[in-house]
């Protein structure tokens, strides 16, 4: 309450609540809380500079086009479509009831422009912004996403190692940042011992307060004795230990400790800012950082091959080993160490088996602005999936542990047939009252046939097809076609420019006959896309969940 703002308007971009209008219809009405949402101060990282998440990523290009836009929805009638082009309304054309409101296009370059040189001259200019995946797509619900994302991740590692349970295991890690920060609670919300090294003592405090992470310790040796007997007495407990990655995998090493599962999620992407080199203190980081960029970035790459290379050697002695998507093995082997990619990438290893089957990151919202319409949800979903143990466990720590920010919202992993069985369902609640308010539906660009992206999603595809953007793009005019409420295809999210291309699609359950009609087709079709997509590319699992589910190859 204390913060204020030079340009944002607390009250005048307040996300309207409640059941009743603003704008001509639900659909107009869920565009415009959605996006003012993803500004809230509760939600959004820097309101200020209209920044949701992702270093940059934007809601509107600039305060003008916020205006623009939120006025183009409330006159916008049900047989129109808003057309947005990076950011800026730009237009609006005569469709039909079934189409979607709004359509957005976000930091799309032709592909031998496409990187940020450019597009940074462009931003320049004001003639683009960024919208990284749900920030420009108007469907962020805050940290949420993260630890659901992080939790499917260590549930999946779970399954595929050690029975479905981390409950008795050790798993190894790095960085309590903004995202990485989700790390000890994913773990221990699948019952395992969580040993978190992190160079920054207020990351830890502050992932302390937000009961992320369970203890702190600042000896490493401690840390680690802690961390052995709570494995060994089978408790789940998160352990931040102030040290660096390298030291201390260097000591586990040393002690010979085994560990169960190592990954890291430093920021590896970004060597000058975002990995600290284990030959210096934070303050001769920060100092040489600026005095001398080229010396940071040598000892940077030299303590990234040896973070690399004792991953390597753990992972020898029976550490299941991933890369976390922060590029990590890549600098490891620009400064020479030609086996870095000897351990894979969570994706390949985990992730794509549930994008075979259509799973990915669904989610939805309460309008109404009411949490106890996703209680009403949330029982609804526990009592439609009770054969799915992850998402039972996942729904009942949510409720336990996850603060709401913004709109009440709720995420969980549902695959073909089971996205489409539950949108209908909440469009039964809406139709017969019993959630105060529509409710709306929508889901994170990382997704089964939603993204093209070399280094993360689409790492090490079975036929070669890393880099085929042609499937996102046929996947944001299948929802078009299907009548999603609003779509849009974006460049560069997750991984910067150049380096991916992918679509979102929300829709809203607004209880109608209509509605359940294009819930229907677009809850099948989107994450059916995704098992296209997988099957086309010889996957097996992908193969039969289209059979399964009647999905024409
Ligand atoms: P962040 O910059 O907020 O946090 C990084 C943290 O690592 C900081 O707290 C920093 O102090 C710490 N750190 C840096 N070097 C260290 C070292 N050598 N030893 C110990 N700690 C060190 O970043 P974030 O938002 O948490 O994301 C982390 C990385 O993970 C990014 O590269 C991001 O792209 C990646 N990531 C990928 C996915 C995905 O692929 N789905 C998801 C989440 C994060």
């Amino acid at each position: 309450n204390t913060v204020t703002y030079k340009n944002y308007d607390v009250e005048k971009y307040k996300t309207p609540t409640g059941s009743h209008l603003t704008c001509k219809g639900w659909v107009q009405e869920a565009a415009l809380r959605m996006l003012l949402n993803n500004l809230n101060p509760e939600v959004a990282e820097r309101p200020d500079d209209l920044i949701v998440y992702g270093g940059r990523g934007k809601a509107a290009r600039n305060f003008e086009a916020l205006d623009n836009i939120i006025a183009s929805l409330k006159k916008l009638e049900s047989n129109q479509t808003l057309l947005i082009q990076s950011g800026k309304p730009v237009g609006i054309l005569q469709t039909h009831t079934d189409a979607p409101r709004v359509l957005l296009s976000n930091s799309q370059l032709v592909p031998n422009w496409a990187n940020w040189q450019h597009f940074d001259e462009l931003e320049r200019k004001g003639l683009m912004m960024y919208g990284q995946m749900t920030a420009g797509s108007w469907i962020y619900i805050g940290s949420q996403g993260i630890v659901q994302g992080t939790y499917e991740t260590f549930a999946a590692v779970a399954r595929k190692h050690f029975n479905g349970t981390l409950k008795g295991t050790l798993s190894v890690t790095a960085g309590l940042g903004g995202m990485g920060g989700a790390q000890p609670l994913s773990v221990t919300m699948n019952e395992g011992v969580c040993l978190v090294a992190e160079v920054e003592e207020w990351r830890i405090d502050k992932r302390l307060e937000t009961k992320y992470l369970d203890v702190k310790y600042t000896n490493i040796d401690e840390a680690i004795d802690a961390a052995v007997a709570a494995k060994a007495a089978g408790k789940a407990l998160s352990i931040g230990v102030l040290c660096n990655a390298v030291h201390l995998l260097q000591r586990l090493i040393e002690r010979n400790i085994a560990i169960d599962t190592l990954t890291d999620q430093t920021s590896a992407h970004d060597p000058l800012i975002g990995y600290i080199p284990h030959t210096l203190t934070n303050q001769q980081a920060n100092e040489l950082r600026t005095k001398d960029k080229e010396q940071y970035l040598a000892l940077a790459y030299d303590s990234m091959k040896l973070h690399v290379e004792l991953m390597l050697a753990l992972q020898a002695k029976g550490a299941v080993t991933f890369d976390y998507g922060n590029n990590l093995r890549a600098r490891a082997k620009e400064h020479g160490l030609q086996n870095a990619f000897d351990f894979p990438g969570f994706v390949p290893a985990y992730i794509r088996p549930l994008f075979c089957e259509g799973k990915g990151p669904f989610r939805w919202a309460a309008l109404s602005g009411d949490p106890a319409d996703i209680a009403v949800t949330d029982e609804l979903i526990a009592n439609l999936f009770p054969e799915n143990e992850s998402l039972q466990r996942w729904l009942k720590l949510a409720k336990e542990r996850i603060a709401f920010q913004g709109l009440p919202a709720r995420i969980c992993w549902l695959g073909q047939g089971e996205r489409e069985k539950a949108g209908l369902a909440f469009n039964e609640l809406v139709r017969t009252g019993k959630v105060k308010a529509p409710i709306v539906i929508g889901r994170d660009h990382l997704d089964t046939g939603s993204v093209a992206s070399p280094n993360r999603e689409t790492e090490a595809m079975q036929d070669g097809s890393d880099a085929v953007a042609d499937w996102p793009i046929l996947n944001a005019l299948v929802n078009t076609a299907g009548g999603a409420s609003w779509v849009s295809l974006h460049h560069g999210g997750g991984v910067g420019m150049g380096y991916s291309i992918h679509a979102g699609m929300v829709i809203v359950a607004d209880g109608t006959e209509e509605a359940a009609a294009r819930l229907s087709r677009v809850l099948r079709n989107d994450p059916g896309m995704g098992v296209i997509r997988h099957a086309d590319a010889g996957y097996d699992v992908a193969i039969d969940t289209a059979k399964k589910h009647n999905l024409t190859l």
